[in-house]
C-alpha cells in the first residue's frame, strides 16, 4: 500500500497537458526532459494570468500595473531564491545557464586572468561550460586544463587533486552530467578548491530539476541554472554568486534597470543583483519560473529524487537486458539519464524510428563533443526521465528499441 504522504504521481502527471497528446498516432512517451522539461498547467496559467491581468514593465512605472508586475517579478525571485536557500539579493535572474556562465566569464574572469593562469574544467562539461572559457583564454592568455573520468563516468578525483595546482584560478564543473547522469560530489570538490584558494563555478542545469539543492551547503562561489529544464519557460534561469563577487564584479551588459544615475561624465550602477540585469527582463517567464519552483517545492525534491531513482532502476535493468545495448555512464547514485548505444544501429536512425512509435529520445552529441571523443563515438541515444514518466513508458521504450533493432539488423 502507498504511504499516506507519497505524492499521487498519476494526478501530478495529469498537470502536464502535452503528455496526453499523440505523436504519429501513438500516445506520446516523452523521454527528453534533460533537453527540456514539459510544463505543468500551473506554470502555463501563471504566465497567462500575468499577461491577461498584470502586464506592465518592472521597476519603472508608479501605476498599479507597474507595481503588480514588479511585485510578481521580485516575488518570483524570492521564491526561486528560497528554493535554493540563498538570499534573493544574491540571485541574478538570467536567460539560462549559458547566460549565467558567460556573465561570470566576462565580469569575473576577463578582468582577472592573465597568461599562466589556468581554468580547470572536466571532461563531462556541456559546451556552455567550455566555450565561454575558451573565449576568456583567447583574450587573457590563460589556458584550459581538463579533469578526466573514471571508466564508469564518475570524475577521477585523483586526477582532480593532481591538476588543482597553484596556477588554477577557476574550477568550473557540472553538478550533474547531462549525458552520463553522473552526480559530482560538489561539496567535496569545492572544499578541495577552497583549500587552494581556487574559485568554483557549478553548472546546476541538470541538478535543480531532480534533487534538493541547498547552495550554501555546496560551498561554491557561483551556481548557474536554467529554468526550462525545471518545468519553467525557456529563456529563464538564475545565477547565484557570493556577495563579495557581486560587489567586486563590473556589470556585464549596460542599459536601463542596472543603473542608479546616468550622466555623460559617468554612470553609477544599481545594487546587485540589478546591476547585472540590464534592460527589460523576461517578466512573464520569470513569473512562470517562480510557479515552477512552487510546484516542485509542493511535491518535495526528496520525493522527486526518490521517484526518479526508482524509474531509473527499472529502466536500467530492462534496457541492460536488451542484446547489443550498451549504457554509457554507470556511476553509483547517478541521475535518471541513460545514454546508450545499440550495436549496428546509428543513434539518429534509432531515435527517428522510436519517434514513429511516439517515443521522444534525443540522439546526437548532447552538446558534449569532448565527452563523445572520450568514449570514441560521434553520438548516443539518450533517454532522460522525469517524475512524470511511468514504468509503462519505460517498458514502451524497451519494446520500441527491441522492435527497431529487429528492423535494422
Ligand atoms: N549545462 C548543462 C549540463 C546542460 O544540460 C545545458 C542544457 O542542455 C546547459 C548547460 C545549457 O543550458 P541553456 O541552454 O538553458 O543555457
Amino acid at each position: 500500500m502507498k504511504a499516506a504522504s507519497s505524492p499521487d504521481w498519476s494526478r501530478l502527471r495529469a498537470d502536464f497537458p502535452v503528455l496526453s497528446r499523440e505523436v504519429h498516432g501513438k500516445p506520446l512517451v516523452y523521454l527528453d526532459s534533460a533537453n527540456t522539461s514539459q510544463k505543468p498547467q500551473q506554470v502555463i496559467a501563471a504566465m497567462d494570468d500575468f499577461y491577461r491581468e498584470h502586464n506592465a514593465n518592472v521597476s519603472r512605472a508608479v501605476h498599479a500595473l507597474g507595481s503588480e508586475a514588479t511585485e510578481a517579478y521580485e516575488g518570483a525571485r524570492r521564491r526561486l531564491a528560497a528554493f535554493v536557500n540563498v538570499p534573493a539579493d544574491e540571485l541574478i535572474l538570467t536567460s539560462g545557464t549559458t547566460f549565467g556562465i558567460n556573465l561570470v566569464a566576462y565580469s569575473w574572469a576577463l578582468p582577472r586572468l592573465k597568461t599562466g593562469d589556468v581554468i580547470l574544467l572536466t571532461r563531462m562539461e556541456h559546451h556552455a561550460n567550455i566555450v565561454p572559457w575558451q573565449l576568456v583564454c583567447e583574450r587573457t592568455g590563460a589556458s584550459l586544463r581538463v579533469v578526466e573520468l573514471a571508466p564508469d563516468g564518475s570524475l577521477d578525483m585523483d586526477d582532480l587533486r593532481a591538476k588543482l595546482t597553484g596556477e588554477v584560478k577557476l574550477l568550473a564543473f557540472t553538478h550533474v552530467s547531462n549525458v552520463l547522469g553522473t552526480v559530482n560530489p560538489v561539496a567535496e570538490i569545492c572544499r578541495l578548491a577552497r583549500k587552494q584558494g581556487v574559485v568554483t563555478l557549478v553548472d546546476g542545469s541538470q541538478a535543480l530539476p531532480h534533487r534538493a539543492v541547498d547552495i550554501p551547503l555546496l560551498g561554491c562561489d557561483f551556481y548557474a541554472f536554467t529554468g526550462h529544464k525545471m518545468l519553467g519557460p525557456t529563456g529563464t534561469g538564475g545565477l547565484w554568486a557570493r556577495r563579495q563577487h557581486l560587489r567586486e564584479m563590473p556589470p556585464f551588459l549596460g542599459g536601463g534597470e542596472m543603473i542608479r544615475e546616468v550622466r555623460f561624465e559617468g554612470t553609477t550602477f544599481n545594487d546587485p543583483p540589478h546591476k547585472f540585469e540590464a534592460g527589460t527582463p523576461n517578466i512573464a517567464g520569470v513569473v512562470g519560473l517562480g510557479a515552477a519552483a512552487d510546484y516542485l517545492s509542493a511535491i518535495g525534491m526528496a520525493e522527486v529524487e526518490a521517484r526518479e531513482r526508482a524509474l531509473l532502476a527499472v529502466a536500467t535493468q530492462r534496457l541492460s537486458a536488451i542484446e547489443g545495448l550498451r549504457i554509457l555512464g554507470t556511476a553509483p547514485g547517478k541521475a535518471a539519464v541513460i545514454s546508450f548505444l545499440v550495436d549496428g544501429a546509428h543513434a539518429h536512425d534509432l531515435a527517428t524510428l522510436l519517434d514513429l512509435e511516439g517515443i521522444a529520445v534525443r540522439s546526437g552529441h548532447h552538446c558534449a563533443h569532448p565527452l563523445m571523443a572520450h568514449f570514441g563515438v560521434p553520438a548516443t541515444c539518450r533517454a532522460s526521465l522525469a517524475f512524470y514518466n511511468t514504468e509503462a513508458e519505460v517498458e514502451k521504450l524497451a519494446l520500441g528499441i527491441e522492435k527497431v533493432r529487429k528492423l535494422l539488423l
